[in-house]
């Protein structure tokens, strides 16, 4: 059955960037009650003994299972969430997202300045994204639970755009509390270790020959 969800660090680590109150609040009054409602309404049926991840891919292709498919994607979402920050994070990334990043989008700066508007963009609660598809970085957002989870996506970086995530220390500022979010917050260590997954389950499927040409930027390839 399912891990309870945990924090990579504690609920003050992240001030003043975010506020104890803040991660307290979202931990324990929301993914923590998505949990164990998620827990509670699996029991007893086919998916009770489901990974947290192909629970949520199960019960989305199910309609009349779509509330346990709500509460198990955003146990899911915020378990990226927690990992996409971290304690005086902020800023460029290195590594693979770094070539990535530029290779994409032309610059760190025009990166930000996109995914900064399509936080803004988003109309009403959900989540915004950047992830890996079709060999290349795309920012999407989701609306209320939705996870790129179940469209074949690999999610890097999770931002919750609901309104429990940032009315304590921005109020109605969304794009205050996303700029925040890349300034003082971002964390790439886990996008990077996901990229180069990728990149090595690529290079297994490439002969040597053309692996040597293969240096990036990733040649595209499909999920
Ligand atoms: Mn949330």
């Amino acid at each position: 059955m399912n891990i309870e969800p945990r924090m990579p660090y504690n609920f003050a680590d992240l001030e003043p960037a975010m506020s104890r109150d803040t991660l307290v609040f979202h931990f324990l009054r929301h993914q923590r009650v998505c949990y164990d409602r998620m827990v509670a309404l699996s029991r007893g049926t086919e998916f009770e003994t489901l990974a947290l991840e192909e629970l949520v891919r199960a019960t989305e292709r199910n309609p009349a299972h779509h509330t346990l498919y709500r509460h198990a994607a955003e146990v899911w979402n915020h378990d990226l969430f927690w990992h996409s920050m971290r304690p005086r994070g902020g800023g460029a990334p290195s590594g693979l997202m770094a070539q990535h990043i530029v290779s994409r989008f032309g610059s760190y700066e025009r990166f930000t300045r996109e995914f900064r508007d399509a936080g803004s963009a988003h109309f009403g609660s959900g989540w915004l994204w950047l992830v890996w598809r079709a060999g290349t970085l795309e920012i999407v957002t989701t609306s209320n639970a939705g996870t790129p989870l179940v469209r074949g996506d690999t999610a890097l970086l999770a931002v919750d755009l609901w309104e429990h995530a940032y009315y304590l220390d921005h109020q109605n500022r969304r794009a205050a509390y996303v700029n925040t979010f890349l300034e003082e917050l971002v964390s790439w260590e886990d996008a990077n270790r996901a990229l180069a997954s990728l990149s090595a389950a690529r290079d297994l499927r490439v002969p040597p020959r053309v692996r040597a040409a293969a240096e990036l930027p990733l040649r595209r390839h499909r999920q």
